[in-house]
């Protein structure tokens, strides 16, 4: 460890692209807090992965649709490793169906873990982060797309796109940058869950280089938004899909 060494938190990192974010971003020379909330073997093999390629990580279980958990999990974070530099929002969920069948359930999960955490996490990090940070979340193009069948869940993040532009104007007087990052379709248990093969094969196609996106896709995008010299771009919502929409 440097004394310049970063330190992030990325939320929801034990699976999927929040772990390949944690790994990317270990390997640019950040320490990284692995959050996870029901799956410890997966966020400890994140840490082990990390450790065995010379980096630093600590894996730390928050339900972060608990409104205390994201206070309490900037306070791990920060005993364990340190003053936190990056946040990612990461970690969210997805239930489908027409508005006109809407779920009381399904509207609650999403609202309280897609929208109401990050606004949460983004609140601790707006008082905690020192001048220069960087504060990302994870979007989705269906914001753009608004194909039938997403009305909560694209609502949620079109609310964290919105967020993302006040807050970059709040926090730009301090150099921090707020972005996110919108995937199309990527191969994770999220997206592929429920659906067939020929399902997947359809939507794999509806972008023009005919294939899902991979976290290395987007956790490579979220590793240059981090970067000091990504010091001039906030408040932008950059769509990693493969020019769908
Ligand atoms: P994923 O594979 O399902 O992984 C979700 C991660 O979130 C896991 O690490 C999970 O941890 C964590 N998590 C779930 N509930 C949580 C909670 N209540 N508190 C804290 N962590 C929780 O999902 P993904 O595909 O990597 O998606 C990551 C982000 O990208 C999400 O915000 C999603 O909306 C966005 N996105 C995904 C796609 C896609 O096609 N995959 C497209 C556009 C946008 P545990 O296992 O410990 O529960």
């Amino acid at each position: 460890m440097t004394d310049t060494q970063k330190i992030a938190l990325v939320t929801g990192a034990s699976r999927g692209i929040g772990a390949e974010i944690a790994r990317g971003l270990a390997a640019d020379g950040v320490a990284v807090a692995v959050n996870y909330a029901s799956s410890p073997e997966a966020a400890e093999a994140v840490v082990r992965q990390i450790e065995a390629a010379g980096g630093r990580a600590v894996a730390l279980k928050a339900d972060l649709s608990d409104a205390e958990a994201p206070a309490a999990l900037f306070e791990a974070a920060e005993a364990e490793l340190g003053p936190v530099d990056i946040l990612v929002n990461n970690a969210g969920t997805m239930r489908l169906g027409p508005i006109a069948s809407l779920d009381e359930a399904a509207l609650a999960d999403q609202l309280a873990l897609n929208l109401a955490a990050p606004l949460r996490l983004m609140r601790e990090a707006a008082a905690r982060l020192a001048d220069g940070g960087r504060i990302l979340s994870l979007s989705s193009s269906v914001v753009g797309l608004y194909q039938p069948g997403y009305g909560v869940y694209a609502a949620t993040k079109a609310g964290l796109e919105a967020v993302t532009n006040v807050l970059a104007k709040e926090l730009a007087p301090r150099g921090i940058t707020v972005n996110a990052v919108a995937p199309g379709p990527v191969a994770t248990d999220f997206f592929l869950k429920g659906k067939s093969d020929a399902l997947v094969a359809q939507i794999a196609a509806m972008n023009p280089f005919k294939r899902l996106g991979t976290p290395e896709d987007i956790a490579g995008v979220i590793r240059l938004l981090a970067r000091d010299e990504a010091g001039w771009i906030s408040g932008q919502v950059i769509r990693a899909n493969g020019g769908v929409v």
